[in-house]
């Protein structure tokens, strides 16, 4: 079942022919950053790869060193740029929430072929010419929102730049100039899925049929909240700013997956640890090299996210290589007690239990060395908070279930509905009170 692909020649190539692309590619990436970058000129000498011309087969990738994220921060702003200024049409930055932002750099041609991704990703996700799309991310130096914005167009779809906030108006919108297709973060769109309830028009007031979500991660249970509340269709897709943005990947129809654009991206799998490459299926960090950026391009960047990448052919027929929905990122793993955690697994857990809206937030805290975790959780009714019994129980449960699956006794609150924040960006849930 072949269903409709942006650039259908291209995203059904077979393997042999995409890793021809990739290798020729690699190499002049070597090349162009040998030539224009000093860091990289640097590292490619030291490391003995130089200018790429020994570069034999994909795998001599692993000759070259890893850029990390304080590469940016370090050659803040503009240290990693590759083109003149002159050639530069468009900057982009990350939100630094953690010291300076990341700062991203395009050419004409990087927005041309960035456009053509995120076309690839909705179209994937089941947007066509005669939707009319809704951007709900937040308008500004986010990658996000203009992403999606060209992307969009380019396919030939509608879009109203909404950027996020003021609920009822965006309700408002949808309404009015029958949206079909909503462009956000998970939990904004988790947010006014939930506010339609409350909004007093009925379900059959909206058009809405597609949600091209990304930019956080969106576990199969809050995606399946979100789609019965909307009554829609979500897909995911991934990207960041050290890479340009969205479009690295996106869900197919299949939705077991994402698709990488291989022609643009050569992805790997490293041992967090080690370094090593690791193969395919097993979990690791997820580290991409740029083949065609030109304003910035990246050598095998540590994106901090952990998966793993499959090459087995998709039931929609693109031959690219597919990342499953990442595990967690290296950074944002808790250790509570020595034990590993994961936010999103606590979110798996939540989102199965009745009676609990899906917003909660994590506050771990440090007593006489001691690490303790609580769980804050919305209650659905607020009708639950006048009986006790029941209240206990459901404490008692929620407690339970993490300890079983996460093997750790954590402290659940139950608190009354729409009194934990609501996000309109990403969602930030865990408060980490330890190092105060
Ligand atoms: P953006 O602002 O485009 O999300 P950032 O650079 O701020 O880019 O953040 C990138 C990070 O966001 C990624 O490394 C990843 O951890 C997370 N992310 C982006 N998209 C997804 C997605 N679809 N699923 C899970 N995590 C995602
Ligand atoms: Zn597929």
């Amino acid at each position: 079942m072949i269903k409709l692909m942006f650039q259908k020649e291209i995203e059904t190539m077979p393997r042999e022919q995409i890793e021809a692309i990739q290798l020729e590619r690699l190499k002049e990436t070597v090349k162009y950053c040998y030539d224009n970058v000093p860091l990289y000129h640097k590292r490619l000498t030291e490391c003995g790869v130089g200018d790429g011309s020994k570069i034999k087969t994909l795998s001599d990738i692993e000759y070259i060193p890893f850029t990390t994220k304080d590469d940016f921060r370090d050659n803040y702003p503009f240290g990693l740029m590759a083109a003149p200024m002159k050639d530069i049409v468009r900057i982009h930055a990350s939100s630094g929430t953690t010291g300076k932002p990341t700062v991203g750099v395009y050419t004409k041609e990087d927005i041309k072929i960035w456009s053509d991704l995120v076309a690839r990703v909705a179209v994937a996700g089941g947007v066509t010419s005669e939707d009319i799309i809704q951007i709900s991310f937040g308008y500004g130096l986010f990658t996000g929102a203009l992403g999606l914005h060209y992307g969009m167009e380019n396919i030939g779809a509608t879009v109203i730049p909404a950027s996020s906030g003021n609920t009822e108006k965006q309700l408002m919108m949808m309404r009015d100039y029958g949206v079909t297709g909503l462009v956000a973060t998970p939990s904004y769109a988790l947010y006014l899925s939930e506010a339609v309830k409350e909004a007093g028009y009925p379900l059959s007031d909206y058009k809405l049929r597609l949600g091209i979500l990304g930019s956080e991660p969106c576990t199969p249970a809050m995606r399946s909240q979100i789609e019965a509340n909307f009554n829609i269709r979500v897909s995911d897709n991934y990207g960041m700013t050290e890479l340009g943005g969205p479009g690295v990947s996106g869900d197919c129809e299949a939705r077991n997956g994402m698709h990488f654009a291989e022609d643009h991206f050569l992805p790997e799998i490293i041992d967090t640890d080690t370094g090593k490459r690791l193969g395919e299926g097993e979990v690791g960090e997820l580290v991409i090299t740029t083949l065609t950026r030109r304003g910035m391009p990246v050598l095998r960047y540590r994106t901090k996210d952990i998966t793993k990448i499959t090459y087995e052919p998709c039931s929609c027929g693109r031959t690219h290589a597919r990342m499953s929905k990442t595990m967690g990122r290296t950074d944002d793993m808790l250790i509570i007690k020595g034990v590993n955690v994961f936010p999103t697994q606590i979110e798996n857990i939540l989102i199965n239990i009745k009676d609990i809206a899906p917003h909660y937030m994590l506050i771990i805290t440090r007593e006489n060395y001691r690490d303790s975790l609580e769980i804050k959780v919305e209650l659905e009714n607020v009708e639950l908070l006048e009986n006790y019994q029941r209240l206990s129980d459901l404490k008692k449960h929620i407690e339970a279930k993490m300890q079983s699956i996460l093997g750790l006794r954590t402290k659940v609150t139950l608190v009354a509905p729409k009194t934990i924040e609501r996000f309109q960006g990403k969602a930030k849930r865990i408060v980490d009170l330890r190092n105060q």
